[in-house]
């Protein structure tokens, strides 16, 4: 399960306020449904807007490959207007079971629709490759870009990874004794340079700042060479 806030404050509710939301929009709790669907305000960095766009490629890639091998039964002249019209691709607002494919989920509705056309077998050999590769750019395109910020973020709230491995109390932790060392953990990722505007950003984050406020701190993040440098 990926470590979304919701998760992290349940998990360690001394490192991470109860209060806290969502570190890129700051209006919803960060659940595993909200990471797809944050309506973070930078169109090149939205994750609802990637989420979309990718969903609808698997749409059409499904669409041409069911199109492309031989059915049960002769397909309607409908069928392409029915496939698309699903509500597991339905993005405006996202639906359960467009959730549910992010989730690796197959949803009936679709296996439902595709068995009155091709036989099991069609179905699962065409749905599995394209779901994992949508899981794959899900990962790569959002949770890494959403991960690269988060680490910042909760470097900025003072939440190192000393911390965060710790098992002594909250009352351990926020005293530290002097022996030990301060953070050397930093991450390859981290080759950002942490500047006092990072702190502030967070702390304007938290206390329900402006979203443009943070323009500087992503382009700065420069998220397309760390990913390569991170991932590959
Ligand atoms: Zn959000």
């Amino acid at each position: 399960m990926l470590p979304t806030l919701t998760t992290l404050q349940r998990r360690k509710p001394h490192l991470y306020n109860l209060s806290w939301l969502c570190p890129q929009c700051n209006s919803f709790p960060e659940t595993l449904d909200h990471l797809w669907t944050c309506p973070y305000i930078l169109p090149e960095f939205s994750p609802l807007n990637t989420f979309k766009t990718l969903l609808l490629a698997l749409r059409s890639n499904y669409l041409d490959k069911f199109l492309s091998v031989s059915s049960l039964i002769p397909l309607p002249d409908s069928f392409a207007d029915e496939f698309v019209a699903l509500d597991c691709w339905n993005c405006d607002p996202l639906s359960f079971s467009c959730l549910r494919l992010a989730r690796g989920l197959i949803p009936i509705s679709l296996t439902e629709f595709l068995g009155t056309y091709f036989s099991s077998f069609t179905i699962w050999s065409i749905l599995d490759t394209p779901l994992h590769d949508f899981h794959f750019d899900l990962y790569v395109q959002i949770w890494l870009c959403r991960s690269i910020f988060f680490h910042h973020w909760e470097l900025a709230q003072g939440i190192t990874k000393i911390m965060k491995l710790s098992a002594l109390e909250p009352s351990s932790i926020l005293h530290p004794s002097s022996n030990i060392p301060p953070d050397i953990s930093t991450p390859s990722l981290a080759t950002v340079s942490l500047d006092s505007w990072v702190s502030w950003v967070s702390s304007s984050i938290i206390r329900g700042g402006s979203w443009i406020s943070h323009l500087d701190f992503w382009r700065r993040l420069t998220v397309q060479p760390l990913l390569r440098i991170s991932f590959w």
